[in-house]
């Protein structure tokens, strides 16, 4: 038996109180992987280790409802390529890249910014400059986007004439040949066809690289949102190598061609992960993308896009087959993880939990539709009739150049102005859960609590949908009970006796700070199950 208490702190506990407020106390005692008291009762206890806070501010854990952390993880162990400002510099980077690892046949990169070219279209000569005798594939921060070398387009056999996918798109130059530029999954399937796996060392670093900064930003779960087979060993050899700091459960995706054929592998992958782990890693869940995103045009729409009158966007699935697989998952027992962002995506994915809840037997579910993005007012009160989570990525509603340049010329001024009703939903009754996307954008939650609580961009401001803002109180908790209960932990997301002992411990009270700067706390402790995976 381990005791540590943690005392001087502002204990944010996540229950309300009938006041409305949320109840905190000053100190905490962990005893091995549980939280035993809290208050009086802690202090007064003998404990192994004791923490002055300092004044500081302890929560539950942060927990990320929707990350891609192998994605994210790998991007660290390819070509540096993001956050650069002209082609010829991420092209400039990716040659020094394969220069120092001339032992890598491919050279790739990911997160590259896909509007720094005109069109968009980037010259496969830009990247032969640097690296003319090895395949380069790089893939753009929207994960629509590819730019390869011509090397790439020779393996991939790319030339004059070349046939243009159903589902995808070869962009050309005026002589009929590849520029370099792929758009879509049918375009790069054939280069993405040739990549070798990454070997277990890498992918095992990527893994820690991920753990290690989750536990440095206060998490101690995530929702690993698109697991493929292959993942699910990554997964349990990351565990059994003891490099996670947190509880990870798997969204096995779900593919609308194939659906019926991999029910079978979802609950081998479940019994596997059961059977070979040791608890830190679940697979609970399935992951369905109703459709795509706004700025490709492929969300899907009730309505048509402003810049392209004829399009109504992209379902991925068939709605009535979407149905009857979000049913069949759920007879085995998996929660629905629903990619929604257009309001017919999230219309789809309301009507398959309503069809799977009445086709199926009653029990406690946890459906989720994630990003949330456009909702019709026609089904704001579903979330709550359904029992659906409405988990948002809060770092994303503010109105930046992603909103101005790329959605706002599709949606047109009445849709962009009704996107991430946070305040509304919650308002409506709907559980909120928050979760970052990484790499899609940052993993501290901190830095998305500030989003959501302001909606602003700078100090200076103005708030876009004021109304839509969340208080300090409410953004804590989607970030925190309300991923617990889109995960189905009942012994999680509050600081309470008995609770699992993960636990954040920040700098200063974000309640009481200028809300522009709820970003910029620091994390001073993180545990996951009353281990101490982040010294700050
Ligand atoms: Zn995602």
């Amino acid at each position: 038996m381990a005791t540590t208490r943690i005392e001087n702190a502002t204990v944010w506990t996540g229950h309300r109180l009938p006041s409305g407020e949320v109840f905190t106390t000053d100190a905490v005692l962990i005893r091995d992987d549980r939280i035993t008291a809290l208050g009086q009762t802690a202090r007064a206890a003998d404990a192994d280790q004791v923490i002055d806070a300092g004044g500081g501010f302890v929560l539950a854990a942060f927990a990320d409802g929707h990350v891609h952390p192998i994605f994210g993880g790998l991007e660290q162990q390819f070509a540096p390529v993001r956050d650069m400002s002209d082609p010829r510099e991420v092209a400039a980077s990716v040659g020094a890249w394969a220069r120092a690892h001339p032992e890598s046949e491919w050279v790739r990169g990911e997160g590259f910014d896909h509007t720094l070219a005109p069109e968009g279209i980037f010259l496969a000569e830009w990247l032969d400059a640097e690296v003319p005798d090895r395949p380069v594939v790089l893939r753009a921060t929207d994960y629509h986007t590819v730019w390869v070398n011509s090397e790439a387009l020779r393996r991939a056999g790319y030339g004059v004439g070349v046939a243009q996918p159903h589902d995808g798109e070869i962009v050309l130059d005026t002589e009929g040949r590849p520029t370099g530029t792929l758009r879509e999954w049918g375009a790069w399937r054939p280069v993405y066809r040739l990549l070798p796996a990454p070997p277990e060392s890498t992918l095992m670093d990527a893994v820690t690289f991920a753990s290690r900064s989750f536990a440095s930003a206060g998490i101690s779960w995530i929702q690993d949102a698109w697991v493929e087979p292959g993942d699910v060993g990554t997964w349990l050899t990351a565990e059994r190598k003891g490099v996670l700091d947190q509880q990870v459960d798997l969204a096995l995706w779900a593919d609308p061609n194939s659906w019926r054929d991999q029910l079978a592998g979802f609950e081998e992958s479940r019994s596997r992960v059961t059977a070979e782990g040791a608890g830190q890693v679940t697979a609970h869940t399935v992951k369905f993308f109703a459709d795509g995103v706004v700025e490709s045009g492929t969300s899907a729409m009730l309505e048509p896009f402003c810049d392209c009158p004829h399009s109504q966007g992209l379902p991925n699935w068939d709605p009535d087959e979407m149905k009857l697989a979000v049913a069949a998952i759920d007879a085995l027992g998996f929660t629905a993880h629903m990619h929604a962002i257009g309001d017919f995506g999230v219309r789809m994915s309301l009507d398959a939990v309503e069809y799977t809840a009445r086709v199926n037997p009653p029990r406690d579910r946890r459906w989720v539709i994630v990003h949330t993005q456009l909702v019709d007012p026609a089904d704001l009160g579903r979330f709550a009739e359904l029992g659906v989570v409405a988990n948002f990525e809060p770092f994303w509603s503010k109105f930046d150049a992603w909103q101005t340049e790329l959605t706002e010329p599709r949606l047109g001024p009445e849709r962009t102005h009704r996107q991430f009703q946070t305040a509304t939903l919650a308002d409506r009754g709907a559980i909120i859960s928050f979760g970052s996307d990484w790499p899609v954008t940052t993993y501290a939650p901190l830095e998305g609590i500030q989003v959501a609580v302001t909606r602003q961009m700078t100090a200076e401001g103005p708030p876009w949908m004021p109304e839509e803002r969340v208080s300090v109180d409410a953004a804590l908790a989607a970030y925190t009970s309300g991923v617990a209960f889109q995960a189905g932990r009942s012994d999680a997301g509050y600081v309470r006796p008995g609770a699992i002992a993960d636990l954040a411990w920040i700098a200063q009270d974000p309640r009481a700070v200028d809300p522009m700067t709820i970003g910029a706390i620091p994390v001073l402790g993180t545990w996951y199950r009353g281990r101490r995976t982040f010294t700050g």
